[in-house]
């Protein structure tokens, strides 16, 4: 076993989306296909409001995106039923062209 990959590094390919708690898994939120009511993001637009670190909608735009049935309840005992939510960069080795 190779702890150590050396001469290759990782490139981030796009971000998915996955629940801490149930594990499951989004090619993008699909919070984000609804409009926030609570900061006017458009659909497709990620809320102007930030969590100081890291990553979250508004709560009443997670409810209606489950309301109009583009994110499902989360399966773990969440406290509201939503998703845990956090991005995953999902990376591929760079391999490092010695010419
Ligand atoms: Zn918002
Ligand atoms: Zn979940």
């Amino acid at each position: 076993m190779r702890e150590k990959r050396a001469g290759q590094r990782s490139a981030v390919l796009f971000h998915t989306v996955a629940c801490k708690a149930c594990g499951a898994e989004w090619m993008s939120d699909p919070a984000i296909r609804v409009a926030c009511s609570e900061c006017e993001a458009e659909a497709g637009q990620p809320c102007r409001w930030q969590r100081p670190h890291g990553y979250g909608f508004h709560m009443r735009r997670d409810l209606l995106a489950m309301r109009e049935g583009h994110l499902s309840a989360c399966d773990a005992l969440t406290w509201d039923g939503r998703h845990s939510r956090h991005a995953i960069a999902v990376t591929a080795p760079v391999q490092l062209a010695l010419l």
